[in-house]
C-alpha cells in the first residue's frame, strides 16, 4: 500500500543529502558564505565557536600598524569588535619591537556562521589564525593572495625545526598575555619548545593548548564579549602551565597508535541544531 508520509521523509532525506547546487529550486537553502555584509547594530557574537554567528560584525581593515590581512578575496576579515581591537593592539606591540608585518589569515565571514570548506570553528567572530610566516613588509597583491608558507615544526617529530624563531615565541606569549584571550592552539611540538624555554612568569602557557596541525599559524580565541548573553564560552582550562600532559602528543605525534577511546582523535557525526538568532539572520 502506498504510504503517502513515509515517501514525503524519504524525499525529505534525499533532498537533504544533496549538495546544496542541486537542490531544486523551490527549497532556499542558503549558505553563510552567501553574505557580503554583516548584520547592522550592535555586536554580539551568539552561540559556541563551532556552532554559532555574529550580528554587527566589523571588517578588520586590509592593513594596519604592523600587520597586513592575506587572502582576502575569501572575505574572511569580520570578527567582533574585542577581535578586530585584539588585532590591532597585538600588532603594533609586536611592530614596535621587531618591525615585523603579522600575516592575519582567516577569523569569520560577515555574519560568521559555519564554512563550507576549512574551519570547524571561527563561526562567532572570535577566532583568528596568525601565520608563524612574518612579513619584512607590505606583500604584493599576488602575494597577498597566494602567500607562501611557513612550517616551524620538523614533520613526524615534536621538535620545531630551523625555521622557528624567538619571535615565533614572542607573538604567542603577548597574545596569551591579553586577557581577553580564551586559548591560543599551536602544534604540540611548539607547546613542547615553548614549555622547554626558561621564562619568569609563565602563567600565560596554561593558555597555549596543543592541537593537530597549526604549525603554519597560531590560531587565537578569545571569550565571550562582557555582555553578550547568547555567547557560549568553552570550559575552562585546568590549573597549570599544561607541560605535563604532552606525553599523550608525543607518543602519537612520534609513534602514532590508534588509543582506543582517545577523545581527541574519535570525530563522532554530531547534529548541530543552530542557534535560533542564528537561524533568523540566515533565513532572513
Ligand atoms: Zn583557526
Amino acid at each position: 500500500m502506498f504510504d503517502i508520509s513515509s515517501y514525503r521523509a524519504l524525499v525529505c532525506t534525499m533532498l537533504l543529502m544533496l549538495p546544496t547546487g542541486l537542490l531544486p529550486s523551490h527549497v532556499t537553502a542558503r549558505t553563510w558564505d552567501t553574505f557580503d555584509t554583516p548584520v547592522s547594530g550592535e555586536a554580539a557574537s551568539i552561540g559556541s565557536y563551532a556552532n554559532g554567528c555574529i550580528t554587527g560584525a566589523k571588517a578588520l581593515p586590509l592593513v594596519g600598524e604592523g600587520y597586513q590581512v592575506i587572502r582576502t578575496q575569501r572575505g574572511r576579515y569580520y570578527g567582533h569588535p574585542d577581535l578586530v581591537n585584539f588585532i590591532e593592539q597585538l600588532s603594533k606591540t609586536l611592530h614596535q619591537s621587531n618591525d615585523g608585518y603579522l600575516l592575519i589569515g582567516d577569523m569569520s565571514m560577515p555574519r560568521g556562521g559555519r564554512f563550507q570548506s576549512g574551519h570547524r570553528s571561527h563561526q562567532s567572530g572570535l577566532d583568528v589564525d596568525i601565520w608563524f610566516r612574518q612579513a619584512g613588509g607590505l606583500l604584493s597583491d599576488d602575494e597577498r593572495e597566494q602567500p607562501s608558507k611557513l612550517d616551524v615544526v620538523q614533520a613526524g617529530t615534536f621538535n620545531v625545526n630551523q625555521y622557528w624563531h624567538q619571535s615565533h615565541a614572542d607573538m604567542i606569549r603577548q597574545a596569551a598575555l591579553n586577557p581577553k584571550v580564551a586559548r591560543i592552539f599551536v602544534n604540540p611540538a611548539i607547546k613542547h619548545q615553548l614549555c622547554s624555554m626558561q621564562w619568569q612568569d609563565d602563567s600565560w602557557l596554561q593558555r597555549v593548548r596543543p592541537w593537530w596541525g597549526h604549525s603554519l599559524h597560531m590560531h587565537v580565541r578569545l571569550r565571550c564579549p562582557a555582555g553578550d548573553a547568547l555567547c557560549q564560552n568553552q570550559a575552562e582550562i585546568s590549573a597549570g602551565n599544561g607541560c605535563d600532559d604532552l606525553a599523550w602528543w608525543q607518543q602519537q605525534i612520534t609513534a602514532p597508535k590508534p588509543v582506543e577511546n582517545s577523545p581527541k582523535k574519535i570525530v563522532k557525526p554530531v547534529v548541530k541544531v543552530l542557534h535560533p538568532q542564528c537561524k533568523k539572520i540566515l533565513t532572513h
